[in-house]
Order: C-alpha cells, then sequence, then structure tokens
C-alpha cells in the first residue's frame, strides 16, 4: 500500500492561540467540511492553568447540531438552557443536541480554580441529518464507566459512538456515526477496518503510523473508503478514529450555527441578537456576542 491508497486528504489545521491554550482545528477547513457527520473537528490544549485562573465559555446558542464534548485531562462544568448541569471528565462523553436551538456554557469547576489544572479536550459537532434538524434540544452524558474499552495489552481503546471493534457505544446517533479515542503503548497496534463510508484518523499525541507510513500529529487523515490497514506506534500514541455516513445534502456553517439552510443561520443570528433564545439557570448573567463583521475562524470558547 502506497500513501494514496490509504490516505484520500491530508489536512492540516488552523491553530489559533487563546492565551492560556491552543486550539488546533482541522474542521470545517477549506478543502473539506466533513467527514460523515463531523463538521467541526478541535483539539483544545493540552495547557495548565494556574491557580485563580480558569476557562470561562460563557453561555452561547447552537442549531441543528449535536456538540460532543471528550476531555483528555481536565474537566467542565456544562449548563445548558434545558436545565442541565453536568460536570464531565476525562473518559466521559457529552452529547448536547441543538436541534431547534439551545443555549450552554462551559466553565472550569470551582475546585479545579484553586489549583493549578489542566486542560486538554476534543470538541466535535455533528450535523443532524435533514430530517432531525429541528427536533427539540436533548442533553446526554455518558460516565467513564459507560462507554466500551477494547483492550488487548499495548491498544486500548474507548468506544464514544457508535459500532467498532464489535463494541457499540451507548451513546444516541442520528447518523451513523463512529468515534473512539485510541491509545497505544509502544508497539502497540489496531486495525483500522472499514466501518463507515468516511473515516480520518488524527493523532492528538504521541506518535503513530498506518501501515508503516508516519502520521504527522495534529493533522487530519481521511482515509479511503473501504480500506483495511494497521495503526501502530513506536513509543505510543493517542489517536482519534472518527466518521460516519456521507451526507447527501450539503451543511452551511456561520459562528456557531449549523444547517442545511443559510436563511436559517440568519435566523439564528437575528434571534441570539434579539436574546430570543432561552436563558440558562444559574448562568443567565453573561454571553457571548454575535461577532460583528465576518465571525473569527476560532470562536470556541
Ligand atoms: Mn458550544
Amino acid at each position: 500500500m502506497t500513501f494514496d491508497d490509504l490516505i484520500v486528504q491530508t489536512i492540516t489545521p488552523v491553530s489559533h492561540n487563546l492565551g492560556d491554550f491552543k486550539v488546533h482545528r482541522s474542521l470545517p477547513s477549506k478543502g473539506r467540511t466533513m467527514v460523515g457527520p463531523f463538521i467541526f473537528f478541535d483539539q483544545a490544549g493540552p495547557a495548565q492553568i494556574a491557580p485563580g485562573q480558569g476557562i470561562d465559555v460563557r453561555p452561547h446558542p447552537h442549531i441543528n447540531l449535536a456538540t460532543v464534548t471528550y476531555m483528555y485531562e481536565g474537566a467542565f462544568l456544562h449548563r445548558d438552557s434545558l436545565g442541565t448541569e453536568q460536570l464531565i471528565e476525562p473518559g466521559a462523553v457529552n452529547l448536547m443536541t441543538a436541534g431547534s436551538g439551545i443555549v450552554h456554557s462551559e466553565r472550569s469547576p470551582d475546585e479545579d480554580r484553586a489549583k493549578v489544572s489542566k486542560l486538554s479536550a476534543i470538541q466535535t459537532w455533528l450535523a443532524l441529518p435533514d430530517r432531525v434538524e429541528e427536533m427539540d434540544p436533548a442533553f446526554e452524558h455518558v460516565s467513564e464507566g459507560g462507554l466500551p474499552v477494547i483492550e488487548d495489552g499495548s491498544a486500548r481503546a474507548r468506544v464514544i459512538m457508535g459500532t467498532l471493534w464489535g463494541e457499540t457505544s451507548p451513546v444516541t446517533t442520528y447518523a451513523d456515526t463512529i468515534y473512539a479515542d485510541i491509545q497505544l503503548a509502544p508497539g502497540g497496534r489496531i486495525a483500522i477496518d472499514p466501518s463507515a463510508d468516511e473515516r480520518a484518523l488524527y493523532v492528538s499525541g504521541g506518535d503513530a503510523a498506518l501501515d508503516g507510513m508516519t502520521l504527522t500529529p495534529q493533522t487530519l487523515y481521511v482515509l479511503r473508503p473501504g480500506t483495511s490497514a494497521t495503526l501502530m506506534s513506536v513509543d505510543g500514541g493517542r489517536i482519534v478514529l472518527c466518521g460516519g455516513e456521507a451526507f447527501s445534502s450539503p451543511r452551511h456553517v456561520w459562528w456557531n450555527f449549523v444547517s442545511s439552510r443559510t436563511d436559517r443561520l440568519m435566523q439564528a443570528r437575528e434571534d441570539w441578537e434579539a436574546m430570543r433564545f432561552p436563558l440558562i439557570p444559574g448562568d443567565d448573567q453573561e454571553y457571548i456576542p454575535i461577532p460583528q463583521g465576518r465571525p473569527k475562524t476560532v470562536s470556541y470558547p
């Protein structure tokens, strides 16, 4: 196998320094908007946050998408306009389905602000299929013990969404979706099978190679449909596998909004400016305003 036999697209993220930490955004990118339902792919951190400091992603809205939060290190307190208040820690997953509209905030928990804390996370958004774009908003949390883990001594993979290596995550999916957190020990290897129409690999830390070809960290590699390969690591690495079914209709992104219709994006923009979205119980004093002019590429946090 050559590189081109396995990889159809290589996406270098846009990286931004947000003061306390760095964000690497692979999706949406100039060359590609989606991999399966994944339309937004951010690696945040790793970062060390000094005592007295914390991360505050103030209340902001979403529509027609679902957000998936997965922490490597550190914790976030999630609050939303449904009244949810949920601490998320490494190995757990938050799935927030915006549907017709939701407002949420993500903040460092108070206990983290008293000490040196860490932040390292993968934040993704999933586009919703046409038929459920305007569904009622929903939130679910699955704790660390609730996600299946495949382990063989030198490889450990957690199935965050969908079915992989014969194990199925309990997290709700609206389109066919695969999402896994793979950790390889030195010399570790794991099979990457043709488990979805569209698939991508992203090395978030350490080193990894696919059928012997080195994968550059902080790069999203879109795999050729139908191919099988072996993912391996020399000194140990952490890799994201994500993807799912190809969408038949295009999606548009504006700021925190995703939709199949551009007029719906502009409606959401007007609704947020006019404060027609619901408030978050317990976090209704602050908000992130609509960006003036063209939204900055990185609006998260
Ligand atoms: Mn958000």
